[in-house]
């Protein structure tokens, strides 16, 4: 019998057998991945104390497995493990478990709580309620990547203030997601976490986030207005890339840097305004933002990259003279406007003294 299974440094790494009932071999500390990937015979397996990993998709796609213990040895569960393991009701996650791969109960029939929710170690891993409008329970730490990830249902979410971190991809195409509801206490926003929530039209975020990810809000085709109104200091790239209905941003006090292709192809954007600690604008920064007028640059920028405002047809930039955004303009062909830092009025670029005020602009 123990030629069905391929073992090697107490690590099962394939199970051969046509048995629907698997016993496995004392000693085995893990079950490697792919073990038993599309088994379709076995109906339930027994694991032995000792096991503290179970690999990628070890039982991945095991359609007929009803039952299966995990030891509370079990500290590591791998990617995909038990995905489509639609029979599997009876798993229950040890408290030994520490890790949780990404999407390692997708499609499971465990385990999941009274409202459909997959949580382990007060961490949300998936959801597979019926309910539209969902609540976060209230003991949830964290919502793991791709926890919602596709879930087409859902059209409202209400995360409360003990969630501290919304994981990589965790709404990632939403399609019907319209109202997300935040709240203080939220500390990070994972790499594209709302990418591709088509509806969602609006995003307020509280005082307390201090880190935005990649992309964590690109591709929300309809969002108008996002207010950034923490002192979160920390964003990554392409936050808001092809953001095609977004109109105003508030962006937070302190930002140092507008990161690389943050509001790339975001056509409707007119109301930007640049706080006076940004340093630098990266590369495609605004690219084809032909909504955008007037952005007044602030004497603190000191390094604007030559594709920052390409295909923004529309645009004037307003910042004092021989500034480093008026010899951006010059080198790059782009329209100008002298500010008045004495009355905040705009001058055209040949003024020397303020139209309105008098004040020596050069
Ligand atoms: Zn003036």
């Amino acid at each position: 019998m123990t030629d069905n299974f391929a073992i090697k440094n107490n690590k099962l790494t394939q199970y051969r057998g046509q048995e629907k009932i698997v016993v496995i071999p004392e000693g085995i500390t893990e079950i490697g991945k792919n073990a038993f990937f599309r088994n379709r015979k076995i109906k339930k397996v027994i694991l032995p104390h000792g096991v503290i990993t179970i690999g990628n998709n070890a039982f991945a796609g095991c359609e007929n497995l009803t039952e299966l213990n995990l030891p509370d040895t079990v500290q590591n569960i791998g990617d995909c493990a038990f995905q489509n393991c639609q029979q599997l009701t009876t798993l229950q996650i040890p408290n030994s478990v520490i890790n949780i791969g990404s999407l390692a109960f997708n499609k499971c029939a465990s385990p999941r709580d009274e409202n459909g929710f997959i949580i382990a170690k007060n961490i949300v891993y998936g959801y597979y309620g019926t309910k539209k409008e969902v609540v976060i329970p209230n003991d949830i730490t964290e919502i793991a990547q791709q926890a919602f990830c596709g879930d087409c249902n859902i059209t409202s979410i209400i995360i409360h203030g003990n969630v501290s971190r919304i994981g990589v991809s965790a709404f990632h195409g939403c399609e019907n997601l319209k109202n997300v509801e935040f709240s203080e206490g939220l500390k990070s926003i994972g790499g594209n976490a709302f990418c591709a929530c088509i509806n969602l039209k609006i995003i307020s975020l509280p005082k307390s986030v201090s880190k935005i990810e990649q992309g964590a809000f690109s591709n929300c085709y309809a969002l108008e207005s996002v207010d950034v109104q923490s002192d979160c200091l920390d964003l990554d790239a392409y936050i808001f890339m092809c953001c095609k209905s977004l109109k105003s941003v508030r962006l937070p006090n302190g930002l140092t840097s507008i990161p690389e292709n943050t509001f790339f192809n975001c056509q409707k954007l007119s109301g930007v305004q640049i706080p006076k600690s940004v340093v630098s604008i990266g590369k495609n920064a605004f690219w084809g933002c032909e909504s955008l007028e007037n952005v007044v640059i602030p004497d603190s920028v000191t390094k604007i990259n030559d594709f920052s405002f390409s295909y923004c047809k529309n645009l004037k930039i307003v910042a004092t003279a021989n500034s480093v955004a008026h010899k951006f303009c010059v080198k790059r062909n782009k329209k100008f406007a002298i500010a008045c830092t004495s009355c905040n009025t705009y001058n055209d670029d040949s003024a020397i003294f303020c139209h309105k005020c008098g004040y020596k602009l050069v």
